[in-house]
């Protein structure tokens, strides 16, 4: 996933998963000559939740000595995310979830990336794919979400997503980093809220059905590939990234909140 030279921009919340990411990423690079890692934290602005995350990822950049930059909803989007839920609360996750990939994305072209590391884990990933199952929503199961406008592609890696969330929380605990950090007022909403609950279930009776649900992933995109439904069709009228309509998503919901 990482070559000699790479520009490493690392999605870092502060939360357990980028955390144990950056961790393990620093931990390996004396095994690299020239990569570098930085930091990107993404500020939705979501208050009594988000300050504390951020003051964890500050103090364990400071740690590391890792280069860390903050880029915040308010400065991107012209607003906080409290602001824009305001009266679509329910919808909270895929507002969020769609300004802050973006956010993510600015923010690795910033640092001049050449590639951008998520800390998603396997329970991420396998709840991802059943909850584009549930939706009916193929394009986005086979979607690559890492092209944008200027043509320009950061790879997107996901070092953790075969490594499970209970695996990731020993990692952490036998390295002193565990941290218990409160949770976003808006998860009560959250349909992944459900599936993850669902799933656990399932992975506990029968184990090894996230790591199926991964493969049935894999292969719906294999049987996929090529076709109109792993490729963008327009570029966005407003922004130029790549959508199926005539807008992209972050542009058809920034105009339906006023912005
Ligand atoms: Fe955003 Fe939803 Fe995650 Fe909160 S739980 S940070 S609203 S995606
Ligand atoms: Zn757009």
């Amino acid at each position: 996933m990482i070559i000699q030279g790479d520009r490493v921009a690392v999605a870092l919340s502060g939360g357990k998963d980028s955390t144990a990411l950056l961790l393990i990423l620093n931990q390996l690079l004396p095994a690299w000559e020239d990569v570098r890692l930085i930091a990107i934290t993404i500020d939705e602005g979501i208050s009594g939740y988000r300050e504390e995350t951020i003051q964890s990822a500050e103090q364990l950049t400071r740690q590391l000595g890792i280069e860390h930059h903050c880029i915040s909803f308010r400065e991107l989007f012209g607003d906080s995310l409290d602001t824009f839920l305001k009266g679509r609360e329910p919808h909270a996750c895929s507002i969020c979830g769609i300004l802050r990939k973006k956010a993510v994305v600015v923010g690795a072209q910033r640092v001049g990336a050449t590639k951008l590391a998520t800390g998603h884990n396997l329970d991420d990933e396998a709840q991802s794919v059943l909850m584009n199952v549930f939706r009916s929503d193929l394009p986005r199961l086979v979607r690559n979400s890492a092209l944008n406008s200027s043509g320009t592609f950061i790879p997107r890696i996901k070092p953790l997503s075969l490594i499970s969330e209970k695996e990731i929380a020993m990692y952490l605990i036998q390295n002193g980093a565990w941290r218990v950090l409160p949770e976003c007022p808006y998860t009560r909403y959250a349909l992944r809220r459900e599936v993850r609950s669902l799933l656990s279930g399932f992975e506990y009776k029968h184990p090894g059905t996230m790591l199926h649900l991964i493969e049935t992933k894999k292969k719906i995109e294999h049987y996929c590939s090529g076709s109109l439904l792993s490729a963008p069709l327009h570029s966005c009228r407003k922004c130029g990234d790549p959508c199926s309509g005539d807008f992209c998503q972050v542009c058809s919901i920034l105009q339906s909140l006023g912005k």
